[in-house]
């Protein structure tokens, strides 16, 4: 079964879209915990964390790369934070890998 992000790389259905590059793509969420939130999700199917192996590397890599790129179009001159949930314990709620970027205001810890 397609999760609404494969829906969403495969430009099925819309999303505003901030970045994209031959590994990755970053959209804005739908329902923004921050002034700035955004979702940076990888061109290959992963659930999430607990199912990468070493083969993963290479994309994972990429994904990490293009966080500074995707701060500095969306939030250039703020801090910012990175969450993954992995697994319905952790508040995963879309079983395809994504990393929120979340700024523009003060973030506490521990986390909720
Ligand atoms: P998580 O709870 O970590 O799985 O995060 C899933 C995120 O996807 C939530 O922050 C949702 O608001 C967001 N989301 C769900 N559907 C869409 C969509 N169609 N476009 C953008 N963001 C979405």
């Amino acid at each position: 079964m397609s999760t609404i992000f494969e829906k969403i790389l495969a430009k099925e259905i819309p999303a505003n879209i901030v970045y994209e590059d031959e590994f990755c793509l970053a959209f804005n969420d739908i329902e923004p915990q921050a002034p700035v939130h955004c979702l940076l999700i990888p061109k290959l199917k992963i659930i999430n964390l607990k199912e990468v192996t070493q083969n993963h590397s290479e994309i994972l890599g990429q994904m990490m790369c293009a966080i500074p790129k995707v701060a500095k179009i969306v939030c250039p001159s703020h801090d910012f934070r990175i969450v993954i949930n992995n697994g319905k314990n952790a508040s995963q709620t879309v079983f395809y890998l994504h990393i929120h970027l979340l700024a523009g205001r003060s973030f506490t810890w521990p986390p909720g």
